[in-house]
């Protein structure tokens, strides 16, 4: 029988550099794309044998901004990997999408590449917010994608938010939240901003900490975050997973692989595989990657076999960002051996604080817990 494979495709290439984005991407050539789009066609091309055991549930076109391709360059890639690859008759095939990159005839040659699901990065509603991340669009763009893709055809659109961008507060994140609400796309993702090492951002609230006081403070972010689990659930989104809600049947197939552990492929510079209990990434060197996108030695990277207590510790870290959480019955099968054998005391510890629940088998994190998630991850597998 065949095994279940999810595949991801990194599309390397912005407009421009938002100013708080650590991702693997940046401004190209057409030239530059197009000479891409040949490497990864070839890199697709050299898993022709190991396809033969698979059977793909999800695609993932990520970035970058996967919408810079025209519609023939997805159709280009699509066939490529239904050349390839044997494809779930209803597999899920998403797109990011940036605002302000699409038109309604791309949006359409998408949706004939077979691009089932849409996902907006649009982070925020007001205009200044937007300005002050370095977003390349305003919301009026956002707005006018948003219901092109509508007309284009697209009934499972995702739209991303950012919560604690600096200047925001409880209102105007109040105002975002609502005014996507009214649109109804069928999934929402709401993170916290991150302010990473080495982005633009960073460099702005080091140096003499002047933009440190411009972000939302602790309780500040703390109440947005409540704010949005209590507005998407009233308005029937369901949070099945830590930063992710969606309609019923709507949640991401793609990102529920990740926190089960499906095996998945990367494909393209810089994308991280899963394999055969087997983490590596391809190289983020585009000139290696463009010369030997083929030669799966010379662009594999960091290579990494995970022994049984790891794939167990993941298991557990990666399960219980899950609203309904780890059965430790797959725990067992997975594992040959009792999860309260081996992490018993541990687990109790964070039950005892109200931090974790059992029910009908299932352990998850509580409310209290899931606002302290990485502490009580850390609880669960700490040695003592
Ligand atoms: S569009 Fe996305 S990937 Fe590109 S720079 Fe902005 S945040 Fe990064």
């Amino acid at each position: 029988m065949r095994r279940k494979l999810e595949l991801y495709i990194h599309i390397p290439f912005c407009v421009k550099k938002c100013a708080y984005c650590d991702f693997l991407s940046g401004p190209a050539s057409r030239g530059r794309i197009e000479e891409y789009i040949q490497a990864l066609k070839k890199e697709i091309e050299s898993y022709r044998k190991f396809a033969e055991d698979y059977e793909v549930s999800t695609v993932f076109f990520g970035g970058g901004t996967p919408s810079l391709l025209s519609g023939e360059q997805m159709e280009m890639i699509m066939g490529a990997i239904k050349h390839i690859f044997l494809l779930q008759e209803n597999a899920e095939i998403t797109m990011e999408a940036n605002p302000g990159t699409v038109t309604e005839e791309r949006l359409k040659a998408y949706k004939k590449a077979e691009i089932n699901r849409l996902s907006f990065g649009l982070q925020s509603a007001k205009n200044e917010e937007l300005t002050i991340l370095g977003r390349i669009h305003t919301f009026e763009e956002f707005l006018e994608s948003y219901e092109i893709a509508r007309k284009a055809g697209f009934s499972n659109i995702n739209v991303d938010l950012i919560s604690a961008i600096p200047k925001q507060t409880l209102e105007s994140w109040e105002e975002t939240l609502t005014t996507i609400i009214e649109l109804e796309p069928e999934h929402i993702s709401a993170y916290s901003l991150i302010v990473e090492e080495g982005t633009p951002f960073a460099e702005l609230y080091g140096e003499d900490g002047k933009w440190e006081e411009m972000l939302p403070d602790e309780e500040e972010e703390r109440n947005m975050y409540r704010k949005t689990e209590e507005m998407l659930q009233r308005a029937g989104y369901h949070r099945y997973e830590i930063s992710n809600y969606a309609k019923r049947g709507y949640e991401c197939r793609h990102n529920l692989g990740y926190w089960d552990r499906t095996e998945y492929l990367g494909l393209g510079l810089g994308a991280s595989s899963f394999l055969n209990q087997t983490r590596f990434h391809n190289t983020e060197d585009m000139e290696r990657y463009l010369k030997n996108a083929k030669e799966h030695e010379n662009i594999h990277e960091e290579i990494e076999h995970l022994k049984v207590q790891e794939q167990m510790e993941e298991f557990i870290f990666l399960g219980l960002r899950k609203m309904k959480g780890i059965a430790e019955t797959e725990f067992a099968e997975a594992f040959g051996t009792d999860i309260w054998e081996c992490y018993g005391k541990n687990i109790r510890r964070v039950i005892q604080n109200g931090l974790l629940e059992q029910e009908n088998g299932y352990l998850r994190l509580t409310k209290k817990g899931i606002d302290v998630s990485n502490y009580v991850f850390a609880e669960i597998l700490s040695e003592d």
